[in-house]
């Protein structure tokens, strides 16, 4: 069973991503958390370039190639065995950040960017995708260290990446539980329990 989790930064991901493997795992099931960009080790170095300050400039397609080549061995080498061996993955981060980032957020397609995931993970989707939604001013707040390049991207991309998530979920309600991350993690987490406690036998 594969669940990704998504939202804009500052959205708690972190926080229910741990919360959710703990509860899966306590229930017997082996649980795979992973992440994206940089869970493997091409990846870390894919994570690296795209998120120094130094590739400010770097071209709009060329910043999704990299996002689409990060997630293209993250599902080779990391998702497809996890799920094949039975356990259940939990990705913090999948197809729909390119969507909402680099679509919604920049200046390209939505459903190219989309069609060149597909390609990536050879049409390999989550069974159920835990959308976080917060404002970005909200999310802002809890920022703790330094904002890294994408953070410092004023709010209206932030606002542009959220309407983007959004979106996705309203096209596909059965795959997506939309959960208002403003909330006590603890809330977020018990919404997002219930969810899952109706999708699987867990
Ligand atoms: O979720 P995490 O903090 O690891 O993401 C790292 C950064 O990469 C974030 O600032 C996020 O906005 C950015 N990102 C992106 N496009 C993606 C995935 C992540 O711009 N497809």
């Amino acid at each position: 069973f594969f669940i990704a989790v998504e939202g804009g930064d500052g959205s708690g991901k972190s926080t229910q991503v741990e919360a959710l493997a703990e509860w899966i795992r306590a229930k017997g099931h082996e649980v795979v958390v992973t992440r994206e960009p940089g869970a493997t080790a091409i990846g870390k170095r894919l994570r690296s370039i795209l998120l120094d300050v130094s590739s400010a400039g770097i071209s709009h397609r060329a910043e999704a190639l990299l996002y689409a080549a990060d997630r293209a061995e993250h599902v080779d080498t990391v998702v497809r065995p996890a799920l094949e061996r039975g356990a259940v993955v939990i990705s913090d981060r999948y197809i729909d950040s390119s969507v909402a980032y680099q679509g919604a957020g920049r200046d390209l397609a939505a459903t190219e960017i989309a069609r060149i995931s597909r390609w990536a993970t050879n049409g390999l989707l989550p069974h159920l995708t835990v959308l976080l939604d917060v404002s970005p001013e909200t999310a802002r707040e809890r920022f703790t260290e330094a904002p890294d390049r994408l953070e410092s991207e004023p709010a209206e991309f932030h606002q542009r990446v959220r309407s983007g998530f959004l979106a996705l979920a309203a096209a596909d309600p059965a795959r997506y539980v939309v959960v208002d991350a403003g909330q006590l993690p603890e809330a977020v987490t018990s919404v997002v329990r219930h969810r899952l406690d109706q999708m699987l036998p867990l």
